[in-house]
């Protein structure tokens, strides 16, 4: 089964195109932003000690993440397959993520980048805070947001060119395009990726 992240700025498209390859490859879609949102609204501990970090679009301390991600990728059992969306977001977490596959024999088959032009990028995330009304979609955090994926995030893209597992895919245009586009160099790089197989 298909193990792959998406590694991307925020308004690139993870989301949709994480729920759209879950859906043809039939693995779960994980992202940590909903996942993190959801402990928000729960009032749960980790939620009490994230909210604030994510309302100014700074990184949620690595600690929380790992504590959350790496049980959600364990719990009950390690997962065979999954598209995880929004993690790793820093190199502490990528060397933890990635020593979590070799140690389940999970190792990951590919990390998708969507290249979006940064205009675009903040087109796109200030008609999302319109319409969903996300806290942390207002001018302001969506300009530290973008500055701290090319400060924290955008590194790892080396971490993993020189590791042979990354795909770099135009992100602009209709979303069935960037689909088809995606899907195509996934299938390169995971050879059981014929859907129906
Ligand atoms: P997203 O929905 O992926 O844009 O994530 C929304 C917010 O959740 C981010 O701006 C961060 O505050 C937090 N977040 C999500 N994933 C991570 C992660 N892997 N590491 C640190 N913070 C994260």
């Amino acid at each position: 089964m298909l193990r792959a992240l998406l590694l991307a700025p925020p308004g690139a498209g993870k989301g949709t195109q994480g729920e759209r390859l879950s859906e043809h490859y039939g693995v779960p879609h994980l992202a940590t932003g909903d996942a993190l949102r959801r402990h928000v609204a729960e009032g749960s501990e980790i939620g009490a000690q994230a909210g604030a970090y994510m309302e100014r679009g700074e990184l949620v301390p690595d600690r929380l993440v790992l504590e959350l991600v790496l049980h959600l990728l364990s719990e009950p059992e390690p997962l065979e397959g999954f598209i995880l969306d929004g993690f790793p977001r820093t190199l502490n977490q990528a060397k933890t993520a990635f020593q979590w596959g070799k140690a389940n024999g999970r190792t990951f088959h590919a990390v998708i980048s969507l290249d979006v032009p940064e205009d675009e990028l903040v087109r796109r995330l200030l008609e999302r805070g319109a319409a969903q009304g996300r806290i942390d979609d207002s001018d302001d955090t969506i300009r530290n947001r973008l500055r701290v994926y090319d400060e924290f995030t955008e590194p790892l893209l080396d971490f993993y060119r020189e590791r042979g597992i990354l795909v770099e895919v135009d992100g602009e245009g209709p979303v069935e395009d960037v689909g088809a586009r995606l899907r195509a160099q996934v299938d390169r790089l995971y050879p059981g990726s014929d859907a129906s197989a």
